[in-house]
Parts: structure tokens; C-alpha cells; sequence
């Protein structure tokens, strides 16, 4: 493999050299070594196993295939019909040549037959806009970096007395990008090749930083517009917006770049605190309300109290927010899990996101399981997001928390596998992600 280090703590250079980085003890957790399950990712036995997989390509222009990938053949089959391919060769092979090699030509193809699946989007990534037919698994929130001096530095109790306060962004970038880069080859060994990152630009967003690092792992990275609450870093040049200039801005964010760069963001972050949304949140939340009525950009809001999601959304509603176009972020970590808590939102089309599955997660992975069976029960399975919402670096390194990015395909998805079946484990961990975080349909 091209950038990988021997040293957990070390990370490959354009120079062709692995760097070393000194790690706090609070962020080495997650560069200890771990045996890499390529078994998992390309079967145990001797026989390849067959699986089946319909063809999504759709004739439309922009989205570019992953990078180093090449594109995926254009051209659609006709309705109904599932392309059976060999697992392995699946996994290794480029789609042009897997998508020719696999074809017997004794199928008659269509130019015109729409997707077989409907996925007729794309998503918007740090490197350019994603045909969901790439995508292999998924993790719907993340944190590859995340930045929680930006307004009050104190506000961290575990800030150790005498030590200099963070100042927001001032940190070694390599760090956070190596760091990074070894994060996502981690879980790129199970598969993934698309992770939604959570942290809008006041808590850390680095647009350029995020594209490095899927150009430099082929992972497909999604990142967030919209702002963190009031009391955690609202950038000071947004601080005085009203709705209509931050509905402005995010639309910019969404439909020519971030950070004074081309790179787009993918949907709209917001955050509710414990106790219910306070005034200044009402101004973010009506101004994102109506940058994704004009996009129609998905927005994911953190909100760990329903009681306080439940608030926000109204204020999302009173903006008539198309409510199939956001995500409930941090359902449950609460530990409710009483499923008509959920239910009342998942009925009018709200992403649930269950994104504490980690160690010691909140709700266990026991309770969520049995979750998951209430969702299929009453149909709303597709309303279902997985994550582990890890952050890999934090700054402060105070601020680090425990939350390991690999749970959710090291732990989670055989138990989930095994309790209700592969085409449950996919439909969760990533067909519902590719929909929840697909492109506003009204950009271009
Ligand atoms: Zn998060």
C-alpha cells in the first residue's frame, strides 16, 4: 500500500517518507496498531463469494469517480436486472474494467433505463461531486478534526491549570493531517470509502485539509456548512448576520466553495444544546432553514435531548423545512430508547442518527439492535443512520474524547449482520447514508 507507515504514529509525505509525530497520551488511542482485517473485507475462505449488485450508473454529467478510481461504465442496464460478480474481483478491480469483465454480453443494455436503485444524485465531496454508484460502505458522522477553542478556551474543566490557552486553528497541520490520514486508512480497511464529516467551520473545519486527506487515502470526504451554537465559536465575521445573510452564506458554502476555496461543502451543520435553543440559535437555524429550502441541502442537526431536538425542529418547521432532508444527529445518546420517541420524527421522513456506537456506546449496541428491528417493524429501516462521531484530533488536546471510528464496521456490522441480515446491514450503513447526504437537487 502507498502511504503506510510501519509506526502507528507516523504518516506517509509527499516526500516519500514517513513522518513522526509525538502524540498526548489522551489521542494515542487511536494510532495504537490493529491487525488489519483484510479478511473481513475479502472473504475468509478460498472461494470468492458471488454477490449481487445492480448497476447505478446513470447517464448525467459532473460526478467524477473516487480518486484513484477510475470511472465506473456509464451506461445502465436495463430495469430489474442485477449484475452477479465475483466478490473479490469486485473489490479490487477498477469499475471499468470489473463492469466489462463481468458482462457476458448476452444482456441487451439500455442508454436510457433509469438507475435500478433510484439513485439519481450525486454527492458533493471536498474533491468534486460523487455518483453514489461508488460508494462501497459508509460512516454518516464523523469528525476527522475538530477545534473547540473558538470562543471560550475555560469553557474546558479538564484545561490543565497554568497551561497556555488555545487559540483557535493555531496548531500543527501536519499533525491533524497525518493523524487524519492514518484515521481513515483505518477504516478504509472495512470497506469504507465515504465519511460525512460533522465539523462545521467554527469548530474546526478545514476544507483544504479534508481534501488532502481523501486525496491522499481515495476515501470520499462530505463537508459541513452551517454553524456550532452560539456559545462554541461562531466565527466573528458571522456573528452579526442575520437569517437571510447567514442563508446566504451557507448557500455559498453549498454552491461555490468554502474558505475562499472551490471546494463545496455537502449539507448544513447546526447544534442544539441540552436545555433548548437560545435566540441567537433561532438566527442560525431560520437562515439554514431557508439556504436549504433554496439548495434543498440536507440539514443534520446535534441535538442529544429530544426535548431540545424537538424545539429546534419546530423553529426548522415554522421555515417549512422539507423534513426528508434532515437528520436528528445524536439520537439517543440520551439513552432514551423508547422507539416512539424516534418514531414521531422518522414517520415524517427525519434521518435518525444513531452515531455513539463506539466502546461503551450510548445506547448499547444490545438496546440499539433491538431499535433497529421497532424501525423495520414499522417500515422506517430507511430512516436509520450508523456513526461512531469520533473526532480523531482534537484541539485542545484537552478536548479529546473516546470514541473509536472503526466500531461501527469492527463491532457493530457482524452483529448487525447477524441479527437482521446483510441487506439491513447495507441498506443502514450505506444506502441511507448516500440518500440522507445526497446534493441539494437544486444545485447545479
Ligand atoms: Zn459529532
Amino acid at each position: 500500500m502507498p502511504m503506510a507507515c510501519r509506526s502507528p504514529t507516523s504518516w506517509w509525505m509527499a516526500s516519500g517518507r514517513c513522518a513522526t509525530a509525538t502524540w498526548s497520551s489522551q489521542m494515542r488511542p487511536h494510532f495504537r496498531p490493529v491487525a488489519r482485517p483484510r479478511a473481513r473485507r475479502f472473504g475468509t475462505g478460498s472461494k470468492p463469494r458471488a454477490i449481487s449488485r445492480p448497476c447505478r450508473a446513470a447517464e448525467r454529467p459532473g460526478p467524477r469517480p473516487l480518486p484513484g478510481k477510475a470511472p465506473r461504465h456509464r451506461r445502465c442496464h436495463q430495469e430489474g436486472f442485477a449484475l452477479t460478480i465475483d466478490r473479490r474481483r469486485f473489490l479490487t478491480s477498477t469499475g471499468t474494467a470489473l463492469v466489462a469483465g463481468a458482462m457476458t454480453g448476452q444482456h441487451a443494455w439500455s442508454q436510457q433505463s433509469a438507475p435500478a436503485t433510484g439513485e439519481d444524485f450525486v454527492i458533493e465531496t471536498v474533491t468534486g461531486p460523487l455518483d453514489p454508484a461508488e460508494v462501497d460502505w459508509a460512516l454518516a458522522h464523523e469528525h476527522l478534526h475538530g477545534d473547540f477553542s473558538g470562543s471560550n478556551p475555560r469553557m474546558w474543566r479538564s484545561l490543565p491549570e497554568g497551561e497556555e490557552e488555545p487559540v483557535y486553528g493555531d496548531l500543527d497541520w501536519t499533525v491533524v493531517t497525518g493523524a487524519a490520514i492514518n484515521a481513515v486508512n483505518e477504516v478504509k480497511a472495512y470497506g469504507v470509502n465515504l465519511i460525512v464529516d460533522y465539523s462545521p467551520s467554527g469548530v474546526g473545519r478545514n476544507s483544504r485539509m479534508l481534501r488532502e486527506v481523501s486525496r491522499r487515502t481515495g476515501v470520499a470526504i462530505v463537508a459541513a456548512s452551517g454553524l456550532y451554537r452560539t456559545a462554541w465559536g461562531i466565527p466573528a465575521e458571522l456573528a452579526d448576520y442575520d437569517s437571510d445573510q447567514l442563508a446566504a452564506h451557507f448557500v455559498r458554502e453549498l454552491t461555490q466553495g468554502t474558505e475562499g476555496t472551490s471546494i463545496r461543502a455537502g449539507f448544513i451543520k447546526l447544534s442544539v444544546g441540552n436545555d433548548g435553543p437560545l435566540p441567537h440559535d433561532e438566527v442560525v437555524y431560520r437562515g439554514a432553514a431557508r439556504a436549504s429550502n433554496e439548495t434543498g441541502s440536507t440539514i443534520g442537526i446535534h441535538a442529544i435531548m429530544p426535548d431540545a431536538f424537538r424545539a429546534a425542529a419546530r423553529i426548522l418547521e415554522d421555515e417549512q423545512l422539507d423534513f426528508s432532508r434532515f437528520i436528528w444527529a445524536h439520537a439517543g445518546r440520551d439513552g432514551t430508547v423508547d422507539f416512539e420517541v424516534f418514531r414521531e420524527f422518522a414517520d415524517r421522513g427525519v434521518y435518525i442518527s444513531f452515531d455513539g456506537v463506539t466502546h461503551r456506546g450510548t445506547p448499547t449496541d444490545e438496546q440499539l439492535l433491538d431499535l433497529i428491528g421497532q424501525f423495520l417493524e414499522a417500515d422506517l429501516g430507511h430512516r436509520i443512520l450508523i456513526s461512531a462521531d469520533a473526532t480523531i484530533a482534537a484541539h485542545p488536546p484537552a478536548a479529546q474524547y473516546a470514541s473509536d471510528i472503526r466500531y461501527p464496521y469492527r463491532f457493530f456490522k457482524p452483529q448487525l449482520e447477524e441479527r437482521h441480515g446483510g441487506e439491513v446491514a447495507r441498506m443502514i450503513l450505506r444506502d441511507n447514508v448516500v440518500q440522507a447526504y445526497r446534493r441539494g437537487d437544486r444545485i447545479g
